[in-house]
């Protein structure tokens, strides 16, 4: 905490505020910049709000500050064209709000010009998002080396705040009680944040460096970007806070009434389709919440049912990443004992099948509903949820190593999933190698690991239409299992 003020005082939750350079604010600073990193909503935003209440706390304007750069793992056509759908909105929505939006988008590395360091010597104090995993905590912590202003990245990530669950949990069982014990504070709430006092003063606030061509304009123009233009953007999954309300709604009237029995459905008809919006910040998962809550009541089964999967499921993720270190997050080294130890045991074990990594990114296996899942992530930069499960199990018995398995699942995810590089990502890689489960029993490869077969898939989804979209050319071989056809 920072002398002379406390969050809690000021309207922030403190257990939301990860303090990341100590400090005073500096009292000859110009503003409080809100460097915006994950959360693109003005609504409902933690971080942003904490910016002002500071900012009016020391009597200072708020200003935000956000660079897209074209340099960070995965950068692409897909991901570019999804964060640039929303960034005009997101602009103006912050204007709208009293806070000048200065975006940074640079085309290629070299154009890139670190402005962070050079706002913040006018800062009184910097707030960012906080996010466990991937780039943040590497651009958190080098942005600590640099300011001479305390840092703080706040939690608008997860409803219950992540540290006040104080311990990693061995898996959900665990966590759920105690979120449950915190959610009438924390579910109710739906933050709305003061106003910025210094609106007026901060339009008048000169940014120093030459404002970045309308995002609009550069969505239609991608290929000016140095980044890899081989992942396409999905079209019909545009992004931007407008179209993940709208999606939203879609799923609120469609999709939750059956959560609890269709969300299995390969077609994920009946699935959210939002992780790729929580990713992006461009929804609360509160606000998400509130809807489903609003919609049905909380005794309603598709809603239970949801809220496991957003409120549960989800934060055991971000457990995860907050209790490990970023660079040990994907390591084997990290799983349970008993799976690291089941998984050594089998580790001479002879693979049935054993692919390279470019052989399972085009889909040439010899699972046809495997390739079809893969075809899916390709095209669309998603596979809906229990064919997920499926596609990451396979992985791991088709690789030398658990460790290429992990290497593999996280590149193939990260490089195509709209929403992947999340700490909801990385969560689940681990847990096809068995982080938050149990032990099953012994086989060759897996061990005790959580096994999982195409043919079991098949018995238990209707996957003919999933198979006549996506199944390609192997889709006019692929059989239905008889049980299913009995069925
Ligand atoms: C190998 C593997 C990789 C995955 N990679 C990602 C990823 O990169 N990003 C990601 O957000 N999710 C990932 N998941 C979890 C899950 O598959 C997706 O969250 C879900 O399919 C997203 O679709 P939806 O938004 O329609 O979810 P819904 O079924 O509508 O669920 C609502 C929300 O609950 C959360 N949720 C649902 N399932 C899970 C789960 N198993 N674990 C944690 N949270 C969950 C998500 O935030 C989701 O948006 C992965 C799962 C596996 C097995």
């Amino acid at each position: 905490m920072a002398a002379g003020f406390s969050w809690n005082e000021l309207g922030v939750d403190a257990a939301r505020v990860h303090l990341i350079r100590p400090g005073e604010p500096s009292s000859s600073g110009h503003y409080v910049l809100y460097w915006c990193q994950v959360s693109h909503r003005v609504a409902f935003n933690h971080a942003l709000q904490a910016a002002i209440a500071l900012g009016n706390h020391l009597g200072k304007p708020v200003v935000c500050y956000q660079a897209l750069r074209p340099d960070y793992p995965h950068a692409s056509d897909r991901l570019h064209a999804f964060v640039l759908d929303g960034l005009a909105e997101f602009g103006n929505a912050l204007r709208a709000a009293g806070v000048p939006y200065w975006l940074e988008l640079p085309r290629s590395p070299a154009e890139h010009h670190p402005r962070l360091k050079q706002l913040a010597t006018r800062a009184a104090a910097v707030v960012s998002d906080w996010h466990p995993t991937f780039v943040v905590p590497r651009h958190l912590a080098a942005a600590a080396r640099v300011l001479e202003v305390p840092l703080f990245a706040i939690d608008a990530a997860c409803v219950v705040p992540a540290r006040l669950i104080p311990a990693a949990q061995v898996a959900a069982y665990a966590l759920r009680p105690k979120l449950k014990k915190l959610w009438p504070h924390y579910l109710p709430q739906l933050p709305e944040g003061p106003a910025p006092e210094r609106a007026a003063a901060a339009a008048r606030i000169d940014l120093g460096f030459a404002p970045a061509e309308a995002p609009e304009k550069l969505r239609l123009e991608l290929e000016r970007f140095s980044i890899d233009h081989s992942v396409p953007p999905v079209t019909a999954r545009p992004g931007g806070r407008a179209q993940a309300l709208a999606q939203l709604r879609r799923f609120i009237a469609d999709g939750l009434p059956q959560f609890d029995r269709a969300r299995n459905e390969p077609s994920g008809a009946h699935n959210s389709g939002l992780s790729a919006a929580l990713h992006f910040g461009l929804l609360y998962a509160g606000e998400v919440a509130h809807a489903a809550l609003e919609a049905l009541g909380p005794e309603h089964p598709g809603v239970a049912t949801f809220l496991e999967e957003l409120l549960v499921r989800r934060e055991l993720g971000f457990n995860y990443c907050l209790y490990t270190p970023t660079a040990q997050q994907l390591r084997v080294t990290s799983l349970p004992p008993w799976a690291q130890g089941t998984l050594a045991t089998h580790a001479q074990d002879k693979r049935a099948h054993l692919y390279s990594r470019e052989q399972l990114e085009r889909s040439e296996t010899h699972d046809a509903l495997w390739n079809a899942a893969q075809r899916q992530l390709r095209a669309e930069g998603r596979i809906y949820g229990y064919l997920r499960m499926l596609w990451g199990k396979k992985i791991l018995e088709w690789s030398a190593t658990p460790q290429e398995a992990l290497d593999r699942m996280a590149f193939l995810n990260d490089r195509f999933a709209l929403d992947g590089r999340d700490a909801v990502s990385v969560g689940n890689f681990m847990w096809v190698l068995g982080l938050h489960d149990r032990p099953f029993q012994d086989r060759p490869v897996l061990g005790k690991v959580r096994p999982m077969s195409s043919e079991r898939t098949a018995e238990k989804v209707d996957l003919a239409p999933y198979m006549k979209r996506w199944g390609g050319l192997d889709a006019s071989g692929f059989r239905m299992p008889r049980k299913r056809l009995r069925a």
